[in-house]
């Protein structure tokens, strides 16, 4: 390649393209790596999504800036490293400021702490790191850039195509089917769970605008609990306490980024130690395996939204994707499908049907914990006709929108509650419903301005924290009983230790 004279155009713009895919590819892997370390399905995405968008920029910037005064080896060798710095200090700055804020600030600046603002002050120092690096790595590739251009598009493009789903399917092992010499005798414990449930919402609590029949009719044949509180307003720590007994102060997942501690036993890894087949079927993303919410669980069926630039489960939390994540679901209301927010509890219930179904007749007890996001945001119409609200597109709603909300909420409820039919309907049909101790609640409630607002995990108010709270006990023990003394989501995992005889 020759500096004199003119250089050509396809040289500035590979030049472009390569040194910011390259520069941009490796801020991917090192994030991928922050966030699933060692993780093939995580470093190859990064690599891949990270290399290709950083080869559009420094292509785009070719485009814009490149073409005037370029004709000595001097001027072009600047201009190849400032089109790799520009972008990679740009997605670093904005990058970084991203991460600190949501894991290390928790979101909010009351949280900050020393570390916090410490880490906001090392962003310049990175991004003068960056900007170094960069500018080597364009200056390096530009005496090459077509080759390198076609390197790292060929490895991006090789990166996203064979990342994998970074999951795999899970199945049942055999072994639990195996007939014991003797019978257990132990109860099977099924805990349904309703994501945002309030518990005023349903006929069984005296609500008179939502048709609750299938939940009603189960109450008669349970233990009604009036004064169920949920430990928080939000998933994440509510369920992790529903599965470890614990307050959210002990159990410690109260941020976004928490996940539950490995030393912390927990009702599926109790009640498999003891001889329990334990299985789950969920779909929210609090209850992703990533948060630990699966330990213990022989069988732990996850069931995400569908993936957004088809990122494997490892790299979701990737910057670049959770922005396109959010400016698709927030910008292009076209997209508001179910299957972006969470997985149809059709789906859920299948899965549960295929795992529960021939434990039902197996000598072993099992337990099963189902979750389902129905009744959570956004609400849809049913039948269903694309016609939803959602807190990403809308989280401050005005208070005149209660009645408009609720009528949606109430749909989502009622359609959920004929599924609830057909979960009970199985359960007699497989002798389960006798035998076992069936648990229906819901992690939390949800406000319709009771107090001015909407959606959850806002306050502590009765609207966000009591809870439906449902359970029939084995052989039907004091079925159609309402008790009226306050219970905590968090004794949910005694009571089934002591039917289960864990000591
Ligand atoms: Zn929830």
């Amino acid at each position: 390649m020759s500096f004199r004279g003119n250089i050509s155009p396809l040289i500035i713009l590979s030049t472009g393209a390569a040194g910011a895919g390259a520069a941009l590819a490796i801020l991917g892997v090192a994030e991928s790596q922050y966030y699933a370390k060692w993780s093939f399905s995580a470093l190859a995405y990064g690599f891949g999504l990270y290399g290709l968008v950083g080869m559009v920029l420094g292509f785009g910037y070719g485009l814009l800036f490149g073409g005037k005064g370029r004709s000595s080896r001097r001027a072009f060798l600047a201009y190849a490293g400032r089109v790799a710095v520009l972008p990679t200090v740009g997605l670093w700055l904005v990058g970084s400021a991203f991460i600190i804020y949501r894991d290390l600030w928790k979101e909010s600046i009351a949280r900050a702490g020393f570390w916090g603002w410490a880490a906001l002050l090392l962003i310049p120092a990175g991004a003068f790191i960056c900007a170094a690096l960069a500018r080597m790595i364009g200056k390096v590739l530009c005496n090459r850039s077509s080759i390198a251009a076609a390197i790292i598009l060929v490895l991006s493009l090789a990166g996203l195509l064979f990342c994998g789903s970074g999951q795999s399917t899970p199945e049942i092992n055999e072994e639990f089917y195996r007939p014991l010499e003797k019978p257990d005798g132990r109860p099977s414990i099924v805990i349904i769970v309703a994501d945002a449930l309030r518990a005023d919402a349903l006929g069984a609590y005296g609500s008179k605008k939502v048709a609750t029949p299938n939940l009603d009719a189960f109450s008669t044949e349970a233990t009604r609990f009036n004064q169920a509180w949920s430990t928080a307003s939000w998933t994440r720590p509510a369920v992790a306490s529903i599965l470890t007994g614990q307050y959210p102060r002990s159990h410690q997942a109260i941020h976004k980024t928490d996940r539950l501690p490995e030393s912390l036993p927990t009702m599926a890894s109790l009640l498999s130690l003891n001889g329990y087949v334990s299985v789950a079927s969920v779909t929210n993303v609090n209850l992703a395996p990533v948060f630990g919410m699966g330990r213990g669980f022989d069988v732990y069926a996850y069931h995400g939204p569908k993936p957004f630039l088809s990122a494997p489960q490892t790299a979701r939390r990737l910057f670049l994707v959770e922005l396109y994540r959010l400016a698709r679901l927030r910008f292009f209301p076209g997209q508001r499908i179910v299957s972006s927010y969470y997985a149809e509890g059709e789906q859920v219930w299948e899965v549960a049907r295929e795992l529960v179904g021939p434990l039902a007749t197996a000598a072993r007890p099992f337990f099963a914990y189902l979750h389902f996001m129905e009744t959570h945001d956004p609400y849809f119409a049913h039948p269903y006709d694309g016609t939803a609200v959602a807190r990403v597109e809308n989280p401050n709603p005005k208070a005149d929108k209660a009645a408009e909300y609720f009528d949606l909420y109430r749909q989502e409820i009622e359609h959920w509650d004929s599924l609830f039919g057909e979960m009970i309907t199985f359960l007699k049909d497989k002798g389960v419903f006798d035998r076992a101790l069936i648990v229906v609640t819901a992690d939390h409630g949800e406000e319709f301005a009771d107090h001015g607002g909407f959606w959850h995990g806002t306050t502590l108010f009765e609207e966000l924290v009591r809870v439906p709270l449902l359970i029939r006990f084995p052989q039907g023990a004091g079925a159609g009983t309402v008790r009226d003394d306050p219970v905590s989501l968090i004794d949910l995992m005694p009571t089934a230790m002591s039917l289960a005889q864990v000591k």
